[in-house]
């Protein structure tokens, strides 16, 4: 029997040269009679973009301004290449809905990524969301575009890729009818999880950028650290799922092995599981509904032996409190407290404050800012405008 032979599907990867971006091309590279790329886009590591375009020989490439396109220009073309040079914010807007793509893999991190995912979903793309930042700040402004874009939306945020395989029919939201009782979210507990609030007060950078079991940007590895990330997560699947903040569960799952889990009113609880690799998401979303390798090992359970679960400790890790409290809230709050998270953050990471800082500056973000509407892009970026300002005036 002659197997049908799949229609190429052409992606756009936004954030290209990230943790997220390299393991993308890295699974595209593998299935060249399925994929092929139409655009890369970096911010400012033109040179780990140069490498990737001499690769897969994109139709466009976007860096972030006229110098880093003109240098690249002047290479590709000395290499002999046609790809297509552009610059700038709204270059990652027409690379998302271009006609030429049907695959938008939103891999840029922060908000900075909110106009060119929210691009892809309205012009009706199969959108691979990894900027969780994007929905956290929008919304329901992102899923309704998503519904009225007719895009496909597929999490690779390792945990609601396991939820969303974990739901009937891989339904996209909580199905009322189907018994879902509760969404049980696994985090690691990152670097940090087991030193006290004494210890954490002289943690550097580089340690909390040191995850136990995944290798990430360097902002996810803070956030991993301080938690932040898990009540980001907490937010993106009220979103995605349609679930109230009371039925997402955080469970502290060590060894990273349990990607996240469904409850059902039957007592029943679904799990996705693999080794910790962001490349079976991934492949996951790109293939989707089809599986394809991804080049991750087998899961080998006689290897881990063990698999832990703990509560998490609201304590020790203030910002997920904020991140519940938000999402409650809703309105604005959830972009206020990204916006702020950003901000203490990066300062974290230039030695400008403390890690135990990063809590404090978020919190009074959100006791003083000013709420706003979020129902269009410009309220969004408003709001984090708000967030940003405040979060900067306590810095200083
Ligand atoms: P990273 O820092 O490694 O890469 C970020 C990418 O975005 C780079 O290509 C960079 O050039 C680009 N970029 C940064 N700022 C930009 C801006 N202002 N404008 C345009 N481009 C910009 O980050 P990452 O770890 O790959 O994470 C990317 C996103 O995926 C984040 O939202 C993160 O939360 C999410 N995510 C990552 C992982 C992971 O394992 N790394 C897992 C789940 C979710
Ligand atoms: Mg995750």
């Amino acid at each position: 029997m002659i197997s049908s032979p799949t229609a190429l599907r052409r992606v756009t990867v936004l954030g290209s040269t990230g943790s997220i971006g390299v393991n993308t091309l890295d699974v595209v590279s593998r299935h060249p009679e399925r994929f092929q790329v139409f655009a890369l886009t970096a911010c400012r590591q033109t040179e780990a973009l140069l490498r990737q375009c001499l690769i897969h020989r994109p139709a466009v490439a976007v860096v972030g301004d006229a110098d880093g396109a003109d240098w690249l220009r002047t290479r590709l073309a000395e290499a002999g290449l046609t790809t297509e040079i552009l610059w700038g914010p709204e270059a990652l807007v027409d690379v998302a809905r271009a006609a030429e793509t049907d695959i938008v893999m939103a891999a840029i991190v922060g908000a900075a990524g909110l106009p060119s995912a929210l691009a892809a979903a309205r012009a009706g793309k199969q959108v691979l969301l990894a900027n969780k930042e994007a929905l956290v700040v929008s919304g329901q402004l992102f899923m309704d575009a998503v519904v009225m874009g007719g895009a496909r939306l597929l999490p690779i945020d390792s945990e609601h890729n396991a939820v969303f395989q974990a739901l009937p029919g891989n339904y996209g939201r909580l199905p009322d009818q189907a018994g879902v009782r509760r969404i049980l979210l696994t985090a690691s507990g990152g670097p940090f999880r087991r030193r006290s609030l004494h210890e954490l007060e002289a943690v550097t950078p580089e340690e909390a950028c040191a995850h136990p079991n995944w290798v990430m940007g360097r902002k996810i590895s803070v956030d991993s650290a301080t938690m932040m990330n898990k009540g980001l997560e907490v937010i993106e699947a009220h979103w995605l799922f349609g679930a109230s903040a009371d039925r997402i569960q955080v469970v502290v799952h060590p060894q990273s092995v349990i990607h996240s889990m469904v409850e059902y009113a039957d007592g029943s609880v679904l799990a996705q599981l693999g080794n910790p690799d962001m490349r079976t998401p991934i492949a996951y979303g790109l293939a989707y509904p089809d599986r394809v390798a991804s080049g991750v090992a087998p899961l080998d359970l006689c290897a881990v032996g063990q698999l832990n679960f703990e509560a998490p400790d609201f304590v020790r890790f203030p910002c997920l409190s904020l991140a519940y409290d938000a999402l409650r809230e809703g309105g604005s709050a959830p972009a206020l407290l990204n916006a702020a998270n950003e901000v203490a953050v990066a300062a974290f990471l230039n030695h400008q404050i403390p890690y135990l800082a990063i809590p404090n500056v978020i919190r009074r973000v959100l006791e003083r800012a000013e709420r706003t509407t979020v129902s269009s892009l410009e309220g969004v970026l408003e709001a984090d405008a708000i967030g940003r300002r405040w979060a900067l005036s306590l810095l200083n």
